[in-house]
């Protein structure tokens, strides 16, 4: 396949006076949250939160221990059964003022997510107005569940299925949406009776522990806990604590083998929500243009740091070289920059520089084996840890760069002779949580759909979520959905009760 692009990308743009996303008095209290008020931890440890756009340290948090996990699960045990009994209307409109709350401090949950994260503030803009939806729409579910008629379904005996919360979870949640995650498994959490203690992303802490200042007024002590620190020995002991009911994790494949095992000494139950590897599967009567644009977002939203990106193109070797240069167009366009550098700003910085060394390595190595740049394709000038927005294009079948998920800018493109083998090779990873199909004909796009070994897969779109439809993956990206009323049973236990009723 050849393409006419050349290898110029964008520099990064920067704010015209170095101007500070954040002021002193925007930081959250920097300990843990624990019954209602926030807590120093056992120890004098910190962590530092870095700006990955300036590479400036911008606060440090606690870094917590076993003991202080054990102390947050104490109050979530005690605050559960109070919380369990309230009615769910009245869990309702807490969770609706809660939705409030975020809706008034909207431009301060942006402004702290971008500085923690990079990311341009029209994506974390776009992340608190999801995580409203997500209070709402779970506000509204919880008054509306329902279960198997109560009747007679054995002689004499009447059913009746009583829906029961879980008790006390414990999350565990990644850096690439600190906020929305943490929303994604808090609002039905809550809504579903539950109390709960979530531990941070150590690298992203700063608007979870916002969330807990701004509805600590809200909700009775004790219903949510917050804990900073590592995955060992915070998220560990979360998952190995004798006084959880489940362990719910978004985050690495790794971290969810790591939970598992943990939890099975209990035999708690395990949510996890893992990696992606999204293929993108374009067929040649698929309008181009269309799929070319939709990339554009749905490759490089939040720096390719979604566990649903588009990140692996599959298109038909007739249009292949067609398509390309439409994309690679696309993707020299993007605006590269730091939120403070306009509204335009399309694509930030990688998280961290582990995670800029981490990306950066498999563009390295992609290059060795081979693989041809079409854009992008290595590190951009510093300070921060900025990638340029890259298409990788001759890449062989089973090149590692198609395998595993980079999780940065990049697109791999490969190309297919016919249907079976398109399917065949998008199924070909070990991650299952979305795909995309791109065709004008119904009986294929129908049937590659159903073909697909994917949680989520699109049709002529990608990376469209809603907050009534599930959320979640198959495979090596783990079992349990968040979002929509999957996301309040997987938090709920269902009980029956039987009466006999013979005269
Ligand atoms: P990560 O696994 O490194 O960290 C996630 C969380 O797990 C962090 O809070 C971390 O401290 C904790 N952790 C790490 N080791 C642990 C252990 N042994 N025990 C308990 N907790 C542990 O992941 P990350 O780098 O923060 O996030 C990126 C990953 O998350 C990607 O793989 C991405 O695909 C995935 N992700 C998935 C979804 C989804 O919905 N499926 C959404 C967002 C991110």
């Amino acid at each position: 396949m050849t393409t006419s692009a050349d290898l110029t990308t964008a520099g990064v743009r920067r704010a015209a006076q170095a101007r500070p996303l954040i002021a002193e008095a925007d930081l959250p209290p920097a300990r843990h949250f624990v019954d209602g008020a926030f807590v120093e931890g056992s120890t004098e440890r910190v962590i530092d939160v870095v700006d990955p756009s300036s590479e400036a340290v911008i606060a440090r948090i606690p870094e917590g221990t076993a003991e202080d996990v054990d102390r947050a699960v104490a109050a979530a045990v005690a605050a559960k059964n109070e919380w369990a009994g309230r009615l769910p209307r009245e869990r309702s409109e807490l969770l609706h003022a809660i939705a409030d709350r975020l809706v008034e401090n909207t431009e301060l949950f942006s402004r702290l997510e971008s500085a923690n994260t990079g990311k341009p503030l029209a994506v974390s803009t776009d992340d608190v107005g999801q995580a409203v939806d997500t209070f709402r729409f779970m506000a509204g579910a919880v008054r509306a569940t329902t279960s198997l008629a109560a009747g007679d379904y054995a002689e004499n005996h009447l059913s009746v299925i009583l829906r029961e919360p879980l008790g006390v979870i414990g999350v565990i949640t990644p850096w690439n949406y600190p906020l929305l995650m943490a929303v994604w498994k808090i609002a039905p959490i809550l809504a579903a009776g539950n109390t709960l203690v979530i531990k941070p992303s150590e690298q992203t802490p700063l608007t979870t522990l916002k969330f807990a200042e701004l509805v600590a007024d809200l909700l009775p002590p004790g219903v949510l806990n917050v804990v900073n620190g590592y995955g060992s020995p915070v998220g560990a002991r979360l998952a190995e604590h004798p006084d959880l009911n489940m362990i719910a994790l978004t985050g690495s494949v790794n971290s969810g083998r790591a939970v598992a095992r943990a939890a099975a000494d209990t035999l708690k139950r395990v949510h996890l929500e893992l990696g992606g590897k999204a293929p993108v599967v374009v067929f040649p009567d698929a309008d181009l243009t269309a799929a070319a644009s939709a990339l554009r977002v749905a490759g490089f939203w939040n720096s390719g740091q979604e566990c649903g990106a588009a990140c692996r193109v599959l298109v038909h070797e007739s249009v292949a070289e067609r398509f390309v240069g439409q994309l690679v167009g696309e993707v020299q366009a993007l605006v590269v920059g730091e939120p403070q550098a306009g509204e335009d700003v399309e694509v930030g910085p990688m998280v961290s520089k582990a995670h800029f060394d981490r990306v950066t390595g498999y563009l390295e190595r992609a290059k060795k084996d081979g693989v041809r740049v079409a854009t992008g394709g290595g590190a951009l000038d510093g300070p921060g840890y900025f990638v340029a927005p890259t298409v990788l294009v001759d890449v062989p079948e089973g090149a590692e760069a198609a395998r595993e998920e980079i999780f940065g800018p990049v697109i791999t493109v490969e190309t297919f002779t016919d249907e079976d083998e398109a399917v065949r090779r998008a199924n070909d990873v070990p991650l299952g949580l979305s795909a995309s199909v791109w065709t004008e004909n119904a009986r294929r796009s129908h049937d590659i759909a159903a073909r697909l070994d994917f949680g989520t897969v699109w049709v002529n779109s990608h990376l469209v979520l809603a907050s009534e439809v599930p959320w979640g993956g198959f495979k090596g990206s783990g079992y349990g959905r968040d979002l929509s009323i999957y996301a309040l049973d997987d938090y709920s236990r269902t009980k029956h009760v039987m009466h006999n009723h013979e005269r």
